[in-house]
């Protein structure tokens, strides 16, 4: 029977080399991106999924290859560039984000995690992927699909949501394989330690294999090891942090429409009062979400009543 360091080993060693043989080639993986690009993929996949993200961060680092250019970048341009990214309030966050770095650290990203996440729009997650990699450090980096993965594999259920626990943290933490020298894995994909290779595998098994709903259990490469997998995938998606939100008549759809109108206007012009009132038909609620963007920085509101991306 196999103990428990041994399991540990056979399922680092099985993602390494699924790693190896289905990792997608985004461009900012496998040593072609800076860190500061690696962060911008960061903050642009938080809350939409990798491969939609891979236009947008190439037109935006084309235009914006460090911190100092973004930093310096008019802000209607910034928000037009984020285009359908979703959740905007992000690319203000990054600029902001950007003129720290600019004028704090001359334009090198810093490279603790107490420097980090004081960075604006920077949180747990993102500093310790941004450690890990783009500095190969070995630190836990816990993203839900990392939580959903390692909850079903080593504890035979659904990870709890909402914020990590202290257990999860302990048990990810545990997990890490040692980053010695004998146990580097094949250079083929980047060459990174251990530790690196296991968080960024495991994510990738979350986002391709082990998604919340409808798992691949017959192709995984830890379904010999998976508690989950082994008890009968018990209350499969259960658990899931939130239900799915409704996006059509909701406020993120209202104030999707006045951006995207903002968006594709001719530079210098702005959207007048009518043309506004046109985007949507409750007019309670279309001006609850113009003054939302407003308030957000998102937008100007003109005295004649109409609006413009912020100068
Ligand atoms: S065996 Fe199934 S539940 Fe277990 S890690 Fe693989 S895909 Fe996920």
């Amino acid at each position: 029977m196999m103990n428990d360091s041994e399991a540990d080993d056979g399922v680092a060693l099985a993602l390494a080399a699924w790693w190896e043989a289905n990792a997608r080639d985004l461009p900012w993986r496998f040593g072609r991106a800076t860190p500061w690009g690696i962060l911008v993929s960061e903050v642009m996949s938080q809350q939409t999924q990798m491969s939609r993200v891979v236009p947008y961060w190439t037109a935006w680092m084309a235009k914006w290859p460090d911190a100092r250019a973004l930093a310096g970048a008019p802000k209607a341009e910034v928000i037009t560039a984020w285009g359908r990214l979703g959740y905007p309030r992000r690319a203000l966050r990054l600029q902001e984000c950007a003129q720290v770095v600019t004028n704090r650290y001359d334009d090198e990203l810093p490279r603790t995690y107490d420097e980090l996440v004081a960075l604006p729009g920077v949180g747990d997650y993102t500093a310790s992927a941004v450690l890990s990699f783009a500095y190969g450090r070995r630190v836990a980096v816990l993203d839900t699909n990392i939580r959903r993965v390692l909850s079903r594999v080593f504890c035979g259920q659904e990870s709890l949501g909402g914020s990590a626990s202290p257990l999860e943290r302990e048990m990810a933490w545990r997990l890490l394989p040692e980053d010695l020298p004998s146990r580097r894995v094949s250079r083929a994909k980047g060459g990174v330690a251990p530790s690196v290779t296991w968080n960024q595998s495991i994510m990738e098994l979350g986002a391709l294999v082990c998604t919340a709903k409808s798992p691949l259990c017959g192709q995984c490469p830890l379904a010999e090891w998976c508690a989950f997998f082994r008890a009968g995938c018990p209350g499969l998606g259960q658990r899931r942090t939130r239900p799915r939100q409704r996006f059509q008549g909701t406020d993120r759809q209202v104030r999707g429409l006045v951006l995207g109108a903002l968006r594709e206007l001719p530079a210098g012009e702005t959207l007048s009062r009518e043309r506004v009132e046109g985007l949507w038909e409750d007019r309670a609620q279309l001006t609850s979400c113009v003054a939302s963007l407003d308030d957000d920085g998102l937008i100007e509101i003109l005295p004649n009543g109409s609006l413009r991306l912020p100068q």
